[in-house]
């Protein structure tokens, strides 16, 4: 923890896992409650950049009104002799976990999902201008990343320049995940790690190989291999592939012997392209989630950004709690938008032919990479909103997740809930009080139920 003469708040690693809840806040920057809003790292020449400079563009802070929600971009420029193209997304990672040293603020989420709130009592201290933030990050970055020659700031709150900076930004980002679309895993010597989100998720290990982006949708290979370059003590590192254990899981021993050693022995194997048994952990920062279905024996996924219930009835943030936290959740997986569009997206679980549901949004920003004779067999909000009626919609198009009812269970002479998942729940769902830190594990648990209604006290 460092106090800083001309800033008006403490800022350390003390203050990550820092929370700003609703009543708490004194604005919102972002969110899922406004449509525009971005970060951004770029890498510039050094005559083009102005060490330590801090610009606004809108209302700052002091402007604003309180308990207001505003679209909110976030440009950061570097210059360096070492820094390169390939450094911009990790760079570009890190704002996540600067922001989150300032005490009284809170960021959530990266590129154009960000969720920032500034808190009543930092306001209150001091926190009135984004120029204090921006000075922490310029202090925070230069000290944490030496490469960093000069770098400077800008936060934009004007709607119309944050429309632009929005779209600006979006193309950027899918430039660099086209790049790495162009690499296989078998192409590579080495896939990379990154455990910035531990500080959240102390069990968590990302790996990223070129057909597997993280599950933040930030970090592609190319990226994690630059910053573990440059900076070798950081969270970023190589992980040797070491043996092939299964070709379809995407099981290798090096995965294995790094994550349990990173994850301090908690996770011994990982699949990177199943959601069961030994999926992938998920920390908190996921696009969206793979839930498995049992009643259809089939995958839905929901996007963070979905407003209201999945098909199965529940919210992405009621799963979420299921599939974060860095643990393994059987049946649950937190993924990038991005790992849809990869040649090996679940492949271990059928890829495609597994998938029965996911929003329409979604499915038209990823439709190119479905295979085409499934295009109208994934089913959407538009198509069906509950269980009951999923199945006989699935029988309707003739999905191929219906040929596996007959075949299972008798047949395969096993259990089909083999695949049922692990339910974890916080124990404010069965009425202890919040935070008594009692969860109910619910395990090879055979549960009926037509539909699950979660309510929000007093609604
Ligand atoms: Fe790193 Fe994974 Fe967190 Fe992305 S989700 S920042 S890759 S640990
Ligand atoms: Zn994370």
């Amino acid at each position: 923890m460092e106090a800083v003469a001309e800033l008006p708040f403490e800022m350390g690693m003390i203050y990550e896992g820092e929370r700003i809840r609703g009543p708490d806040m004194y604005v919102e920057l972002g969110g899922p409650k406004v449509k525009y809003k971005a970060e951004l790292t770029q890498s510039r020449e050094a005559s083009e950049i102005e060490d330590g400079l801090v610009k606004v563009i809108g209302p700052d802070l002091s402007e604003m009104e309180e308990g207001g929600r505003y679209n909110f971009g976030i440009l950061m420029e570097v210059a360096g002799e070492k820094i390169e193209k390939d450094l911009e997304a990790v760079l570009e990672r890190r704002i996540h976990e600067f922001c989150n040293y300032v005490e009284g603020f809170m960021h959530l989420n990266q590129r154009y999902d960000i969720w920032c709130r500034v808190g009543k009592k930092a306001y209150g201290k001091g926190l009135t201008s984004l120029k204090f933030l921006g000075m922490a990050l310029v202090k925070l970055f230069k000290a944490e990343l030496p490469i960093i020659e000069k770098i400077q700031f800008t936060f934009i709150t004007d709607e119309s320049e944050v429309v632009e900076f929005h779209s600006r930004a979006l193309e950027i980002y899918k430039a660099r995940d086209a790049r790495a679309r162009e690499l296989k895993d078998e192409d590579v010597d080495e896939f990379y790690g990154c455990v910035l989100c531990q500080s959240f998720a102390p069990t968590h290990v990302c790996t990223v190989t070129p057909t597997r982006i993280a599950l933040c949708g930030a970090i592609t290979w190319f990226d994690a291999r630059a910053a573990s370059r440059v900076d070798p003590k950081g969270p970023n590192f190589p992980i040797p592939k070491g043996d092939l254990l299964d070709e379809v899981r995407g099981e290798y021993s090096g995965i294995n012997d790094v994550t349990k050693e990173k994850s301090l022995g908690e996770v011994e194997r990982v699949y990177l392209h199943s959601i069961f048994d030994h999926p992938h952990t998920s920390c908190g920062c996921f696009e969206s989630i793979a839930f498995y279905i049992p009643e259809v024996d089939g995958i839905g996924i929901v996007p963070r950004d979905f407003q209201g219930e999945a098909v199965n009835g529940l919210a992405f943030s009621a799963m979420a709690t299921q599939a974060g936290g860095g643990k393994q959740s059987h049946g649950f997986l937190g993924m990038a938008i991005e790992y849809m569009r990869s040649p090996k997206f679940l492949q271990a679980d059928g890829g495609w032919e597994r998938i029965v549901w996911l929003p329409s949004q979604t499915k038209e920003a990823v439709l190119d990479s479905i295979p085409e004779e499934m295009r109208d067999k994934v089913l959407t909000e538009n198509d069906v909103n509950n269980i009951s009626d999923l199945k006989d919609k699935l029988i309707e198009v003739e999905h191929p997740v219906v040929n596996r009812w007959e075949e299972e269970p008798e047949e395969a002479g096993e259990e089909r809930d083999l695949e049922a998942p692990v339910m974890e729940l916080p124990g404010e769902m069965v009425g202890l009080p919040a935070g008594s830190g009692v969860r109910i594990i619910l395990e090879n648990a055979r549960i009926h139920a037509d539909r699950v209604i979660l309510k929000k006290e007093g609604k």
